[in-house]
Order: C-alpha cells, then sequence, then structure tokens
C-alpha cells in the first residue's frame, strides 16, 4: 500500500488505481508483468517501445488486501460525508477481468453464487470488499447515533444496454424508466427501496441483487461485463441544533460497478452486440467528460453533460454537489493487456 487516509488532499475526485495480481492462465502463459512501481503513488506501465509513469493518489500493488484497499482508499472520509448530508460516490471501473467486483463486493466466484442461492450468506462464503467494509463502517456510526436519528434505506439497480432493470423487484420484467421532476432531479421512477434496519438488512440487499444479477448472467452471456450496477445507501438523518431547532440531511452513497471498459473488436461485432458496444462506450466516455469537467474549477461552474446517459443522469447528483467521488481504477499487470492498462490509465488521468 502506498497512500494514507491524511494523502486526501480535498480535491472532490479521488483517484486510485489498483493492480490485481496475474492469473493463473497468465503464469502459464508466461506472460510478463507490464507494471511496476517506482515511487509512492507512482505506477509505470511499459510495452515494447514505452514506458510512462501515472501518479494518483494511491496505488494498490497485487499483494494487497481487501481491508487494506478499504482503509487506503479514502473510502470513510467518504462515508463520513455521506453520513454528513452529502452525495456521495466510488466507482470501480476497468476491463473485464480487471477486479472491479472482486474489489467492490469480494471474489465472488461462479460456485459462491451458486451456494448463495442455497440461503448461503455473503460472510458464510468469506466474500468482503469495498461494500461490506463500508456497510460494517455506515452501520455502526447509524447504530452508535450520537444524537443523530438515521432512518436508512437502499436500492440496488443495473444499466444494461440503456435500459434500467431494479435488481431487488425482478419481477418487473419492465425495464423502469428514469425521470426528471424538480423536487427530486433525475431518478428512477417507482425503484423498490428497502428499509434498513441492521447491518444484516444491508448484506441482504446486497445478496439479493447479486443473485439476480447471477440469473441475468446465466441468461446472457457475458452480462455483467456489459452492465453497470448502482447499489446506493441513503442516510437520511434529524438531529437537533443547541438552541432546539431540528436539522434535517439527506446524504446518500452510491456504489457503481462499471461496464467493462475494453474496446470491442471491430471485427465480429454486428447488431445487438454492437449496438450494446456502442452504448457502453458512450456511457463511459460521458462518464468521463462530466468527471474531468466537474474536476476542473474553471469548467465546473459550465455545462456538465449529464443527460447524454442514464449512468451520468442517475449519478448527477452526487457527482455535481459537494460529496466526494472516488474512483478505483482496476488494472491487470499481464503483457498481454497492456494497451486497455493504459487505456484505463489514462481515463483515471482525466479524472485526476
Ligand atoms: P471484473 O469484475 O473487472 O470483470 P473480477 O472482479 O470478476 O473482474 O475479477 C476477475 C478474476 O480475478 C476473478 O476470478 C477474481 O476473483 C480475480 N481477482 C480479481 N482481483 C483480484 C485480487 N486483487 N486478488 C486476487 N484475485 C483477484
Ligand atoms: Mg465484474
Amino acid at each position: 500500500v502506498q497512500s494514507s487516509e491524511s494523502d486526501v488532499d480535498g480535491s472532490d475526485v479521488h483517484v486510485v488505481a489498483r493492480v490485481r495480481p496475474l492469473n493463473q492462465q497468465e503464469v502459464e502463459r508466461n506472460d510478463g508483468s507490464s507494471t511496476r512501481f517506482p515511487s509512492d503513488g507512482a505506477i509505470l506501465v511499459e510495452n515494447q517501445t514505452a514506458a510512462k509513469t501515472f501518479s494518483f493518489h494511491g496505488i494498490f500493488q497485487p499483494g494487497c488486501t481487501q481491508k487494506q484497499v478499504f482503509e487506503h482508499s479514502g473510502m470513510r472520509r467518504l462515508l463520513s460525508m455521506a453520513l454528513d448530508g452529502y452525495a456521495c460516490t466510488a466507482f470501480a471501473f476497468g476491463q473485464t477481468g480487471s477486479g472491479k467486483t472482486y474489489t467492490m463486493t469480494g471474489p465472488v466466484t461462479p460456485e459462491a453464487a451458486d451456494s448463495m442461492t442455497q440461503e448461503k450468506s455473503l460472510k458464510d462464503l468469506g466474500c468482503y470488499g469495498l461494500i461490506q467494509y463500508s456497510f460494517a463502517f455506515l452501520m455502526e456510526k447509524v447504530l452508535e447515533g450520537n444524537d443523530v436519528n438515521y432512518t436508512v434505506k437502499a436500492s440496488y439497480l443495473e444499466i444494461y444496454n440503456e435500459q434500467v432493470q431494479d435488481l431487488l423487484n425482478p419481477l418487473a420484467y419492465e425495464s423502469v424508466q428514469v425521470r426528471w421532476s424538480k423536487g427530486q432531479g433525475f431518478h428512477v421512477e417507482n425503484l423498490f427501496v428497502r428499509e434498513i434496519e441492521s447491518l444484516d438488512d444491508l448484506m441482504s440487499v446486497l445478496e439479493d441483487g447479486m443473485r439476480n444479477r447471477a440469473v441475468a448472467e446465466h441468461n446472457m452471456n457475458e452480462h455483467s461485463s456489459r452492465s453497470h450496477s448502482i447499489l446506493t445507501v441513503y442516510l437520511d438523518s434529524e438531529s437537533a441544533t443547541e438552541e432546539g431547532m431540528s436539522v434535517t440531511k439527506h446524504g446518500k452513497v452510491s456504489f457503481v460497478d462499471l461496464a467493462g471498459s475494453e474496446k470491442v473488436k471491430d471485427t465480429g461485432s454486428t447488431g445487438e452486440t454492437l449496438i450494446e458496444a456502442t452504448n457502453i462506450n458512450r456511457s463511459l466516455l460521458t462518464l468521463g467528460n462530466c468527471i474531468s469537467a466537474l474536476s476542473d474549477p474553471k469548467k465546473r461552474t459550465g455545462h456538465i453533460p449529464f443527460r447524454d446517459s442514464k449512468l451520468t443522469k442517475l449519478l448527477a447528483d452526487g457527482l455535481g454537489g459537494s460529496g466526494v467521488t472516488l474512483m478505483i481504477a482496476c488494472v491487470t499487470p499481464s503483457s498481454y493487456n497492456v494497451s486497455e492498462t493504459l487505456n484505463t490509465l489514462r481515463y483515471a488521468k482525466r479524472a485526476r
């Protein structure tokens, strides 16, 4: 780990990179490692012809644990802001297989997803990621109270091919609609929002949604690599000032597991696949444009193109407000993937 909470420099967008270990297949294929770590907060990526160094707020090397990622990614500050009434967002971004889902929710293997259907919890399976650590942190603060009364709720949706699906209400086969209203801004109409009383309740939201995603994965090849998922925890609070005035706040935190960012090969993708790919590329591009505009003080007050995709519409209040955004760029060290690794880090750099 080459970062600490004190590295947080107060900018609204906090960017870290995580490099997963080489997997068995990559080792057997004798893939070299394309990444090195020359100094704190820096990652060097090299291919046959060139080497490029990137710097971020934090870098997580292949040996880092899930807990280290939680503790050194600025996540605690983000969650504290959400508890204090701000809208905050944490993203995992990168090519398929780079460790986005592992980072967010832990090592959910196909076997684990199947045993979850047999009434085993993520906890029984030892699955821990940024989301579960965050849940524990949030619920500890909520239940300890300290003169603040919280009402906690949660929702879980995915965006597949520009259609929004409610992962907590899979029987609503029709996709749900994104609307805009003066009071609510962009929101999903009739989205199921579950009331939360305990840490177990939050864990069930994650498990139920993941189970429903797993079903979609069985029915449709590569579903999860082509969809964005957004789990949101709403933190409404009420407290009293010294003068006895009541103060209400509406904070929230969204955890986003983005679709794979890899370039879809021009050859062979036609029809449906090509439309899907175009939608993914467009929403990731729009997200990048929004974040980069927002992280530039000169552009921040200008036009931000939230309306260009469902993803950015639904994240507009979190990204455009005064909360914190955390981007975790996930990459593989494999020399085989070096061009995607470079793309991911360049994208992250734009936000930094
Ligand atoms: P993505 O969601 O980006 O497509 P996954 O999170 O599913 O990628 O990761 C791909 C594979 O690599 C999975 O088998 C996962 O368990 C493994 N993996 C990812 N990151 C790590 C890590 N940091 N340590 C160990 N294994 C990892
Ligand atoms: Mg994934």
